[in-house]
């Protein structure tokens, strides 16, 4: 029988939400009055990006970089041995990917895109093609750096956000293997990220890695994982797989770095730390090559651009993030949350995924045409009435004008994303508590209009005035 959320019991599924872990160290949350929030507000041009961290009460920016670490981790970081080369941390750390992975060859990394930017100039040249369930931003730039194509394949219901199935991650597998045939000689490698970011972390049923596997297999085509949030997927995986429930989730997420011939990791996620990151590989084909870029850019083979504390709390962390009672407090998060906001009446993606929720804003704000954006709109009234700082991912990030017209994005959303360990469950309380204000004043949020436009990656830095 599964772990039940908190208490470890088996006779007993406790109703009520609990953080697994007692608070040792506590910091301010900052509480800016409302006037504040208003002045902070028009000082940052209504863009969230350009409001300072102790101006926000709840971070909900990102989940990358933003966990709390544990009394073991700052421990380990403590004993780090800082010699340059071959250090014990580093054989700590090695110790830890291998036992996980199975994967004999590590290479550290400062931090996910590193890993992206080695592999990918060892391994890619233009007009070659990366087919994965969804790509990653970052994973998606980087590929493009080289001249690549990076190819999206997930299933149907991956995109229709009202849809409940239960692994919306999965790649079409049909698609795939077409793809493969078709294009065999320009796919030096094959992808697949878990959890599937697009959709707040969409997971990937073991079954769909398994048959992606197979394909990658017969076409001959190294297979890696994009694996940041291995340990919640393998958690979802658990939780809604037949036959799965009874594995522990160590197991399945070793069955699943089995089934691949890498990965790739933002330790930033499921490695629970502030900074790091890694690729890891069974055979040693491409080490050399990687190793020796990695001495260009990142720093020796045993360190890569972070220093041997860090290798400790990794390796720590990515023992820590598979405890199931952490994970099923970490799903039990977002999927709270979601329930929260629709019983209010606000709209979320469906399922909501591991790391975050999506809210709807375009069906929130149904009277906000999309070149007012309508998630920057509520991006804004979140910080208003709560202090909340959230990510718009709609006409901000993804729109354009062109001869005169606007391009909406397919989608307005508004991303919570939820840092581990950091909030409690009184502050997703108060939270939601908080969410039945910004309904009651629905029909007063206002529509913006884009006053300063720059050239690149502009939701970062772009400039808002009330449309
Ligand atoms: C965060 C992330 C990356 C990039 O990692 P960084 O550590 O931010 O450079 C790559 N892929 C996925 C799925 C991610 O979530």
């Amino acid at each position: 029988m599964a772990t039940s959320i908190n208490s470890g019991d088996t006779h007993r599924k406790p109703r009520t939400i609990m953080e697994p872990f007692k608070i040792k160290v506590v910091d301010d949350l900052p509480f800016p009055t409302r006037e504040r929030r208003e002045a902070n507000l028009l000082e940052a041009g209504y863009n969230l990006f350009l409001v300072k961290a102790r101006e926000v009460t709840f971070d909900f920016l990102t989940d990358s970089g933003t966990t709390a670490m544990s009394a073991q981790q700052w421990g380990a970081m403590m004993v780090a041995d800082e010699s340059y080369a071959g250090s014990k941390s580093y054989e700590k750390f090695e110790k830890v990917v291998k036992d996980l992975t199975g994967y004999q060859y590590l290479i550290p990394t400062h931090q996910g895109r590193a890993a992206e930017r080695l592999l990918f100039s060892a391994r890619l040249k233009p007009g070659m093609k990366i087919p994965s369930n969804n790509h990653f931003d970052t994973t998606r730039a980087n590929i493009e750096q080289m001249g690549a194509e990076a190819v999206d394949l997930v299933i149907e219901e991956g995109k229709n956000p009202a849809s409940t199935h239960p692994f919306k991650g999965n790649i079409d597998l049909v698609k795939l293997d077409e793809f493969c045939r078709l294009n065999r000689d320009v796919i030096p490698l094959g992808m697949l990220t878990i959890t599937n970011n697009t959709g707040g972390g969409q997971p990937v049923s073991l079954e769909n890695i398994r048959g992606a596997s197979a394909i990658y297999r017969k076409h001959q085509i190294p297979f890696i994982l994009d694996a940041c949030r291995f340990a919640e997927n393998s958690y979802f995986v658990k939780e809604r797989e037949p036959g799965q429930n009874e594995r522990t989730v160590k197991d399945i997420a070793k069955e699943t770095f089995g089934l691949a011939d890498g990965c790739m990791m933002s330790a930033k996620k499921d490695a629970l730390v502030n900074i790091g990151g890694f690729i890891a590989l069974k055979a040693n084909d491409w080490v050399e090559t990687l190793r020796g870029l990695l001495i260009l850019t990142e720093g020796f083979p045993t360190y890569g651009g972070l220093a041997a504390r860090d290798l400790e709390a990794m390796a720590v962390g990515l023992e820590e993030v598979l405890e199931e009672r952490y994970l099923a407090y970490r799903i039990a998060v977002s999927r709270y949350m979601a329930k929260g906001l629709n019983d209010l009446g606000i709209p979320t993606v469906q399922p909501a995924g591991g790391h975050a929720v999506y809210v709807d804003a375009k069906a929130f704000l149904p009277k906000i045409p999309s070149e007012q954006y309508p998630g920057q709109a509520l991006v804004v009234e979140f910080y208003r009435t709560l202090g909340i700082r959230s990510c718009e991912i709609g006409s901000v990030m993804f729109g354009s004008w062109a001869n005169g017209k606007f391009q909406p994005s397919a989608m307005e959303l508004v991303r919570l994303a939820f840092p581990r360990r950091v909030y409690t469950q009184s502050h997703f309380d108060y939270i939601i508590e908080g969410m039945e204000e910004v309904v009651a004043n629905k029909s007063q949020i206002r529509g913006l209009k884009m006053v300063h436009t720059p050239p690149f990656l502009r939701h970062f830095t772009a400039r808002f005035d009330l449309a």
